[in-house]
């Protein structure tokens, strides 16, 4: 194992170790330890902060913070966020990405999963009796949720990590009192210890990223070799017209410029092509 007893950081305030730390020591020996760098800055899920920059930078961001703070040269960070799916518009996914840093050999590494495995979902309820359904489909209260005014002109009223029903009686009443329009905004909380199901999730992830860190890199045996794009274009065997299937799968290193090239096949039937096939 090429980090076999070597501790790594993840900067977390939601307890992400529950997700991540078995795989990483599974596959690579190293033990996961949590700190709690203050990340609020930096954005957090219920919208109180505007996200600055993009995703990755962000999640680079609050990597190095805990880095810094625990003097460790091995970090783990992850962020999350969630939508509609890209391809299948009305489904809502949680799309997650981990990032893996070692700053003694000089790289980073992370990887993505988009995963409709959540229960991601928002409505405004002019009657807490509308939250019974609600908390049914959310799995509610092994999940919380965040309840806030739906105006939300005072954003110091936001109640969250609910997770019974008399607190959330409680909090209803307060939004609801606040409210112009007397309607409070109930939406899933989606912080990893609230929400057992994208801690699942990030688990996936944290197999996939570590299971990449343990194959090295052929020419300088860097860890994290893995694919790093895709070529599409496999011809049609009937008429020659590239189509849209994969050709070659490209694979690479996260420190050298070493690459290979995996073909995925001499061609596809003409069920695939455009030309032979509008
Ligand atoms: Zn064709
Ligand atoms: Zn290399």
């Amino acid at each position: 194992m090429i980090y076999k007893n070597n501790y790594c950081v993840l900067n977390t305030m939601h307890s992400k170790a529950e997700a991540i730390a078995e795989p990483f020591l599974k596959n690579l020996g190293i033990k996961v330890v949590e700190q709690k760098g203050d990340t609020d800055h930096l954005g957090t899920f219920s919208g109180e902060v505007e996200r600055p920059g993009t995703l990755w930078e962000v999640l680079k961001r609050k990597c190095e913070i805990g880095l810094d703070l625990s003097g460790l040269t091995l970090g783990i960070a992850s962020e999350g966020s969630f939508g509609p799916h890209p391809l299948i518009p009305f489904l809502p996914c949680d799309f997650e990405a981990l990032i893996f840093m070692d700053r003694e050999k000089d790289f980073f590494l992370y990887e993505t999963l988009i995963s409709e495995k959540t229960n991601y979902k928002f409505e405004d309820m002019e009657d807490e009796i509308e939250f019974f359904n609600f908390a049914k489909v959310i799995k509610f209260p092994s999940h919380g949720v965040i309840i806030r005014p739906l105006e939300w002109d005072d954003e110091s009223i936001i109640f969250k990590g609910i997770r019974t029903f008399k607190e959330f009686r409680d909090s209803f009443k307060i939004c609801q009192t606040s409210s112009a329009r007397k309607t409070v905004r109930v939406e899933t909380d989606m912080r990893a210890h609230m929400n057992p199901t994208r801690m699942m999730v990030i688990r996936e992830l944290a197999e996939k990223l570590s299971a990449r860190i343990t194959s090295q890199c052929p020419k300088c045996r860097m860890p994290g070799w893995g694919k790093v794009r895709i070529i599409k274009g496999l011809e049609c065997i009937q008429c020659g017209t590239p189509t849209e299937k994969i050709k070659e799968e490209i694979f690479g290193c996260v420190k050298c410029s070493f690459e290979q090239s995996l073909q995925k096949g001499e061609w596809v039937g003409p069920e695939n092509c455009h030309y032979c096939n509008p």
